[in-house]
């Protein structure tokens, strides 16, 4: 592809995960952002991206005395911010908000645009205060910000723009904007809505439908967000409440899920809601050089020693466990990774179901796991969750970690450096799971349900393994009976044999998960994708 005649794409982002302490990221959701803008500009294509300037980002998250997680939030400040010298003003709670304008394109990225309320002009500087931080009236406040702010921003530095993209409902403010703009140039709602829903493409990434964002509609006239429009047009595109999510839906061409399991799992989920876009399927991707260390690479393309070069960044990792935990791992055992956000579906706590299997593998050291993740500040059963691993880590001290914390740099020690990925959410509510394909691609092999991405990859006993069959239901309980029965069988049954007594075999399903996934889940076919079947129009 080249730049000649390509769409310029307007990519909105509520987060962006570009480097471990360039602090604007919480999880996945930034960490494609950050990978697609990166991707973007490894192959020169016009991608426009646009977020906000965090002032002290996500929360840091560390355990306590008591085992138990607490928040904390410190002022970043990063002096490799350009300031563009441009300003902009949205209207919030009726009083003027001044956006400035940021630049940066430090870490090899598109060049991103970043507004920021943090200024001495502000009466409520904290809108840009911390990502995730609050909801309701901050959250719509946030949304105004990124969604008529960018649009605003874009207009103020001259910036052509053919597409807009809103990676998440978090933008969908943006499409307001835009519609505001038309009918002030003399068209009706009907015409400026119609002829909006032609720029815009909207990506979902939530399978959980209470993880899609509402707002009642009286709350979001009282923040400003109607931007002109009347309750009963804002009602016809978002609902009431107003689902962000069916707002995006209703404002785009056309949209997609995050992989192929997870469009047919969205096409269900919004069946119900009339005048939507369709949702088609591009899998995510990772940006390679970010995520896939050197010495595996190497060791691959020059048909060398995989093994050994993965033994040496074990090590490395087994070291930066023991610095990070006072924890010892044995390099010679099997070491497992898992670092996830905690949440329910995700089930950390899946392998310690039944103690009187798992137990003897723990205690003599043959399993050995390390868990990383936090859980939202605002989210109590997460917390638990954590509370609970770190509880094992107690119990199991020479064989289970928990590191506080998670953040790129332990993601990225942990995808490089385990021996096995483990992922066993409740399926269908893993949405992609961009971590497995970082492991895959450093020969790290994967162990997981059949959820997300993995379906479009797993060749079962080849490149890595599947846990169960793909069964579903919605009784959790029975659900969950199944899947830690099947993990069992095939951690223990599968993955300790070949690990422990077939070195030969284990590396040769190394040499597979690399050849199979570093071409087809790379930003390059990712983009590619985004460009010929939703930013080309036919
Ligand atoms: C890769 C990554 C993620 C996303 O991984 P999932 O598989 O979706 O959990 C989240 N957070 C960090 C820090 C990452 O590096």
């Amino acid at each position: 592809m080249s730049e000649k005649n390509l769409p310029s794409v307007a990519y909105f982002s509520m987060e962006y995960g570009l480097h471990s302490d360039f602090k604007m990221y919480a999880g996945g959701l930034g960490i494609l952002a950050g990978d697609y803008i990166k991707g973007a500009k490894d192959i020169n294509v016009p991608i426009i991206p646009i977020g906000l300037k965090w002032k002290q980002g996500y929360t840091d998250q560390r355990i306590d005395a008591n085992g138990n997680p607490y928040d904390s939030y410190h002022n970043y400040v990063y002096d490799f911010l350009e300031d563009t010298g441009v300003k902009v003003t949205v209207k919030i709670r009726g009083l003027d908000v001044i956006c400035k304008i940021w630049k940066t394109e430090h870490f090899g990225n598109n060049p991103l645009y970043l507004l920021d309320t943090d200024i001495p002009e502000n009466a409520d500087a904290w809108i840009t205060g911390q990502l995730y931080g609050w909801f309701g009236e901050e959250r719509i406040a946030q949304e105004i910000v990124l969604g008529i702010g960018g649009v605003k921003a874009l207009r103020a530095l001259e910036i052509p723009v053919d597409v807009y993209h809103f990676n998440e409902g978090h933008a969908a403010l943006a499409a307001i904007e835009l519609i505001r703009e038309k009918m002030a140039g003399g068209d009706t709602f009907e015409e400026a809505w119609k002829a909006t829903r032609q720029e815009i493409v909207f990506t979902t990434h939530t399978p959980i439908k209470e993880g899609n964002e509402s707002h009642p509609l009286s709350r979001l006239e009282y923040m400003g967000a109607f931007n002109g429009l009347t309750r009963s047009q804002m009602e016809r595109i978002g609902g009431e409440p107003f689902n962000m999510t069916v707002a995006g839906l209703r404002l785009s061409r056309i949209s997609n899920g995050v992989a192929k399991l997870h469009a047919e799992t969205a096409n269900k989920m919004w069946k119900e809601v009339p005048g939507r876009s369709p949702i088609i399927a591009i899998t995510n991707a990772i940006h390679t050089p970010t995520w896939v260390d050197e010495r595996i690479t190497r060791a691959y393309e020059e048909n060398g020693d995989l093994w050994s070069a993965h033994a040496e960044i074990k090590n490395e990792l087994i070291g930066f466990i023991e610095e990070r935990s006072g924890i010892r791992l044995n390099e010679d055992n099997l070491l497992i990774g898992f670092s996830r956000r905690a949440a329910p579906y995700k089930r950390s706590d899946l392998i310690f179901s039944r103690p009187d299997i798992i137990e003897p593998y723990l205690e003599s050291g043959k399993v050995q796991i390390v868990f990383s993740g936090k859980a939202h500040p605002l989210d109590d059963t997460g917390k638990r969750i954590v509370s609970n691993l770190v509880s094992m880590m107690k119990k199991y001290p020479k064989s289970v970690v928990f590191l506080e914390n998670y953040d790129m740099t332990i993601g990225a020690m942990l995808t490089r450096g385990s021996d096995v990925w483990l992922n066993n959410p409740r399926r269908p509510l893993e949405a992609s799971g961009t971590s497995g394909m970082k492991a895959a691609m450093n020969g790290v092999l994967n162990c997981s349900i059949l959820d997300g991405w993995w379906p479009e990859a797993c060749i079962d006993g080849e490149n890595g393994w599947q846990i169960g069959d793909g069964f579903e239901t919605t009784d959790f309980e029975l659900l969950d009976r199944h899947d830690s029965e099947a993990l069992y069988d095939t951690l223990l049954g599968r993955v300790l044999p070949t690990y422990y007594d077939n070195r030969e075999k284990w590396t040769q399903m190394m040499r597979r998960s690399i050849e199979t996934t570093r071409t087809e889940f790379a930003t390059k076919r990712m983009l590619e994708e985004y460009y010929g079947k939703m930013y080309i129009s036919s």
